[in-house]
């Protein structure tokens, strides 16, 4: 209950600012964490081994760049969002309207690292395209999506949701099984989280986060049915540690279900 309340108060263009915009997103070397999230990603769908039909993201948020690589790899992208204004900023991106949230930093850069000379334009219009659903979604819920997903999805991703929804690591678990649910059995699954964070800000909102270290992770994908394939962390260096939130890493998981 006192996490849904904070949520009420979750300010996405606060959320950007804090998150997606210089000190922590600079792309002017590869020790910077957003460079260290979209190489995670880049390097994992370059192997050309997850694909198929339909990805899942799971706690969008008011956020695309965790779709960059991905959407060379699958017809249609799902993104999801508990709130509403999520669901809205989201939208404002996919349509191309005045006032949306200007990603094409993140494109040029993950242009340059899978290194195939591509236009960023290019690939913009390409997840467009592919970004025909952005659904509400609760993950407390053992149908996160108030129905099961038909056909199931072939690939889950999600970054910095289940820690940030979760009272606790027996609420993570759970959580973590619910959107194991939406993958179809030996599907892909792709989580990138904050390691030892108590808490973050969005504007207003003050957002209580599970603190987890890597032998969480571990423990949680083995406990919901996932194979671990991968797993690396990022130290936050001191100059990222700006107060928005009090977070010592991040970690980005490969999994089979
Ligand atoms: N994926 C984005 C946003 C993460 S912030 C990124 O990488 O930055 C955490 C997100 O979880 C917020 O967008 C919030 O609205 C969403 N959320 C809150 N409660 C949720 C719930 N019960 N189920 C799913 N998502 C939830």
């Amino acid at each position: 209950a006192a996490l849904r309340e904070g949520y009420e108060h979750f300010d996405p263009r606060a959320y950007l600012r804090n998150n997606y915009l210089p000190p922590r997103a600079d792309f002017s070397s590869e020790e910077f964490v957003v460079p260290w999230k979209l190489r995670c990603l880049a390097e994992t769908f370059a192997s050309g081994e997850i694909r198929g039909r339909t990805l899942i993201d799971v706690g969008s948020g008011p956020t695309i760049y965790q779709l960059l690589s991905a959407c060379d790899h699958f017809e249609e992208i799902v993104a999801t969002d508990y709130l509403a204004v999520n669901r809205e900023e989201l939208g404002r991106w996919a349509r191309g309207e005045p006032g949306a949230f200007d990603w094409s930093p993140f494109i040029q850069h993950v242009c340059k690292i899978e290194g195939r000379g591509e236009p960023w334009q290019d690939k913009e219009r390409r997840l467009r395209q592919r970004l025909r659903r952005i659904l509400p979604i609760d993950v407390h819920r053992p149908e996160p999506l108030g129905a099961p997903l038909r056909p199931p999805a072939d690939a889950l991703l999600s970054a910095f949701c289940l820690e940030a929804v979760s009272p606790d690591r027996a609420a993570f678990v759970r959580a973590l099984a619910h959107v194991g649910n939406l993958l179809r059995p030996g599907g892909h699954a792709l989580l990138l989280g904050a390691l030892g964070e108590s808490f973050y800000l969005a504007g207003p909102a003050r957002l209580p986060v599970v603190p987890l270290q890597e032998s969480d992770v571990r423990e949680a994908l083995a406990a919901a049915g996932f194979a671990l394939r991968e797993l690396r962390s990022y130290a936050m260096p001191p100059a990222l540690r700006t107060g928005v939130d009090d977070v010592d890493g991040v970690f980005f998981a490969h999994a089979q279900k």
